[in-house]
């Protein structure tokens, strides 16, 4: 590798564009080069990559926060060097992890657990992000219903161990779930809904619930439209069903975006663990959260028959702590600036920023819906505000290119199009992965899986001003597409084929 060009590698005495590492190239057998260059010029390779991404800020597909204070930085930084498995070295940071642990878990009312004292917090773990949270919930699901199963059938541990346990779930999974249902070894029930709705129909659970069933999911905040599952409703369900069945199934809220949205929606109806079958809930500290990429949260109603038996018990000053996590090691900087946040915005500062998010969603809906082709709107808006009744959802706005025009682009082109501009709004199909069989489901009763559709997320950084540049973009795109659409039908299938139809999370 022709990337080093002083004799002292540390000593920068070329500009970047005068030194070997200007002509370094990308290589399909990169190797670690045999020595070390000036850190000026290794920062610049390393921008050169980060440039030919996609401007994190003009991202409107992804719920991950990218905006963060000088502070915030430095707190980062002051986290990447601890690491949160050392607890016995780190307490004091630990002690911040359990902090956060109790604002969270007083912020979604969970009651105090009786063995709080013992621990200093409500049972419940940091994580890198929902994904690692939803699968120590899921496993502490499927370990609760082993006991259950057990005695209720007089089985051992052993003959317990080879029944096949399910769980129900509506296809609007985000694919953390996938990763559970793969290596965790429980088979999915997928419920899919309308698309008017987007939403699990407590009516229809009970058909897909069996002395099998570990869990209920409901996903507060689909990563597709932003819809909330009506927990309230499942709740009062699932209290029939296991009455009626003799069962005692509970609910995993997946509040990945949710999570830090809904306690600051006034009007809301009871979600979390006002519920008293939702036994857990998780949620992304990197969304709406506001913390930085690679944190999550769990927080399980209580230790006993239910987190017990996803964690490890280490003693700690003298006290107990739990150590939930898939992972040992890895760096406190999540935890910090999720703390660090929670004492900058305060709630009013959170109920602010979700007023603001909501505001700038609805313009984005309005000026959406006010694009009209030959008189007939373009978009039909396919979010809660927009399609139904349901009041309530995140700050994201959902939709598709009115099939009944018969236009030759579709929500992909138009993705394409928009992006020239800048900004990245993603369109995808309706369809889903199904973990096991590998096949292409339809995500809804009522649409087809070749129907596409796009999603703009409104996060802090997609301010009223920047959404109005956006919106001339938006603007800008149909008509290039009502112009020059036409070609774009006959090179649909073969565009459509190597299209990812997944949004990113
Ligand atoms: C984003 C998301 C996840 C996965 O979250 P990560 O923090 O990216 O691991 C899970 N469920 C839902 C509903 C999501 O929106």
């Amino acid at each position: 590798m022709a990337y080093n060009d002083s004799p002292s590698p540390t000593r920068v005495t070329k500009p970047y564009y005068a030194s070997g590492a200007a002509r370094w190239t990308r290589e399909a057998d990169m190797q670690i080069p045999d020595e070390g260059t000036a850190a000026r010029h290794c920062v610049r390779v390393v921008e050169d990559y980060h440039l030919l991404d996609f401007s994190e800020r003009l991202n409107t597909s992804s719920y991950v926060n990218v905006v963060f204070e000088p502070e915030e930085e430095k707190v980062a930084l002051m986290g990447l060097k601890v690491n949160l498995a050392d607890q016995t070295v780190y307490p004091e940071s630990f002690r911040m992890h359990n902090d956060t642990i109790n604002m969270i878990a007083k912020a979604w009312h969970c009651p105090k657990p009786d063995d709080f004292d013992d621990y200093g917090c409500y049972a419940g773990a940091g994580t890198v992000g929902s994904t690692e949270a939803c699968l120590l919930a899921g496993l502490a699901l499927k370990f609760r219903w082993r006991k259950w199963y057990g005695q209720k059938f007089g089985k051992n541990e052993d003959e317990v161990r080879g029944v096949y346990p399910n769980l129900v779930i509506s296809t609007m999974f985000q694919a953390a779930w996938e990763k559970l249902f793969k290596y965790m070894d429980i088979q999915p029930r997928f419920v899919p809904p309308s698309y008017k709705t987007f939403t699990l129909d407590p009516a229809k659970i009970k058909d897909f619930i069996d002395e099998k069933t570990i869990g209920v999911v409901c996903i507060m905040g689909n990563h597709y439209g932003g819809q909330y599952d009506p927990v309230w409703e499942v709740d009062a369900m699932l209290e029939k069903i296991n009455a009626e069945k003799g069962l005692k199934v509970g609910i995993h809220v997946d509040a990945a975006s949710g999570g830090f949205i809904a306690p600051f929606q006034e009007g809301l109806p009871p979600w979390d663990f006002r519920l008293k079958n939702v036994l857990s809930i998780s949620a992304s500290g990197h969304k709406f959260g506001n913390s930085c990429c690679g944190t999550g949260w769990v927080i399980w109603r209580q230790r006993k028959g239910l987190s017990e038996h996803v964690a490890i018990s280490v003693s700690y000053l003298g006290g107990s702590a739990d150590s939930y996590t898939l992972n040992f090691s890895r760096p406190a900087q999540g935890v910090y600036v999720q703390f660090y946040k929670f004492l900058r915005l305060g709630k009013k500062g959170y109920a602010t920023q979700v007023a603001n998010q909501l505001a700038v969603a609805q313009y984005l809906r309005e000026s959406l819906e006010g694009i009209k082709y030959k008189g007939t709107p373009i978009f039909t808006i396919l979010d809660a505000v927009g399609m139904s009744e349901q009041k309530h959802c995140l700050p994201v706005v959902a939709a598709m290119i009115n099939p009944d025009l018969g236009l030759p682009f579709d929500d992909i082109d138009f993705q394409h199009v928009v992006a020239q501009g800048h900004w990245y709004v993603s369109g995808y199909h309706m369809s889903m992965h199904h973990p096991l069989t590998e096949e292409s489901m339809p995500l809804f009763t009522d649409q087809s899986k070749d129907q596409a559709m796009f999603r703009i997320v409104v996060k802090n950084n997609l301010t009223m001003r920047m959404a109005a540049h956006l919106m001339d973009e938006i603007n800008a795109a149909v008509t290039f597409l009502t112009d020059h659409g036409k070609g774009f039908q006959h090179r649909k299938p073969k565009r459509l084929s190597t299209q990812k139809t997944v949004p990113a999370c």
